[in-house]
């Protein structure tokens, strides 16, 4: 018999990987759902997809894949970690659209939803410039989160407080090409904590 060879060995060996989260295939399976469920939703009226650098990118092109309408992509960048995994309380866009959201149906996608803090200040900034719709495709929430009052129509999974990695997800700009979410395991000396 012969053994499934693990698709990305080395990151395997790798001890700041913990327990698996989600696998490639539950991942997979869900944003399947979620590209369904949109389809469904926008007939007749294409959405622009605006993807939250840098977490949501891997999530954005398997999603954008599984809706079947012509719809459209922009990127916004912001960030509130820095190169730590706890959050500074303050957000800075350091990416802006290149498309004007006037009249159109946007969705925003993001990795996501912790405190929301991201959201609230990336909700406020994309309103104001009078789209004729705002909804949200979070791949993650916390289970923590009041997603009613951050208006977070679609979510993948909800997960509890551990820090994850993978599946676009980073530490200091690592493990984001991990296909598959995982807890993650500081080490001494990580500068990261
Ligand atoms: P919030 O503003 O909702 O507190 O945090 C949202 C952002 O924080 C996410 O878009 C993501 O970039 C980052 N974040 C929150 N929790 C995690 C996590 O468990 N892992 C990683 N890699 N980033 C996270």
């Amino acid at each position: 018999m012969t053994e499934a060879t693990p698709a990305q060995p080395e990151l395997d060996r790798d001890p700041a990987i913990g327990r698996v989260v989600l696998t490639e295939e539950q991942l997979a399976r869900r944003i399947a759902e979620l590209g369904e469920q949109l389809t469904a939703d926008y007939a007749g009226r294409p959405p622009l997809l605006v993807c939250v650098l840098r977490g949501a990118y891997v999530f954005l092109t398997d999603l954008a894949r599984h809706i079947d309408l012509p719809v459209e992509i922009d990127f916004i960048a912001v960030s509130s970690y820095g190169a730590t995994t706890r959050t500074s309380g303050v957000v800075r866009l350091v990416k802006d659209l290149d498309v004007d959201l006037t009249g159109r149906d946007v969705v925003l996608v993001e990795d996501i939803v912790d405190t929301g803090l991201t959201l609230r200040y990336l909700r406020r900034s994309l309103e104001a410039r009078n789209p004729a719709s705002l909804e949200v495709c979070a791949l993650l929430a916390r289970e923590s989160a009041d997603l009613e009052s951050l208006g977070v129509r679609y979510v993948g999974f909800t997960v509890p407080g551990d820090f994850v990695i993978g599946y676009g997800l980073d530490v200091a700009e690592r493990y984001r090409n991990l296909r598959y979410l995982a807890v993650y395991e500081p080490q001494d000396g990580d500068p990261a904590i």
